[in-house]
């Protein structure tokens, strides 16, 4: 699980990546393991970085446009984590993390 995957998009963020877990800041459930690319604050999750856990991986997996991207909840207390969104540049899915819903550490 703790391989880190290397693309375009890796190197378009100067080539350092890090695995970290994402948890709910109401109630402290885990919500998401993910791989960020780079440095600078983390303001959206790619649907390609998501490395767990497997409910979540299988409910965005068929997912290919934004209209059929559930939003990014916790699965204990249904707080709203993240919103879909289209990162425009690279044309690529992501949530959009809503802001003190969430707290994250470094694996
Ligand atoms: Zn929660």
């Amino acid at each position: 699980m703790k391989v880190i995957k290397k693309n375009r998009f890796t190197k378009a963020r100067g080539g350092s990546s890090k695995l970290l877990v994402l948890s709910c800041a109401k109630c402290g459930n885990e919500i998401v393991n993910y791989q960020k690319d780079g440095i600078g604050t983390l303001l959206r999750l790619y649907l390609d970085r998501i490395r767990g856990p497997r409910e979540l991986l299988n409910s965005i997996e068929s997912v290919h446009e934004k209209s059929t991207m559930p939003n990014l909840v916790c699965d204990h207390c249904s707080a709203l984590i993240g919103v879909p969104m289209i990162y425009e540049v690279e044309n690529r899915l992501a949530f959009r993390l809503i802001r003190g819903s969430f707290s994250k550490k470094t694996l």
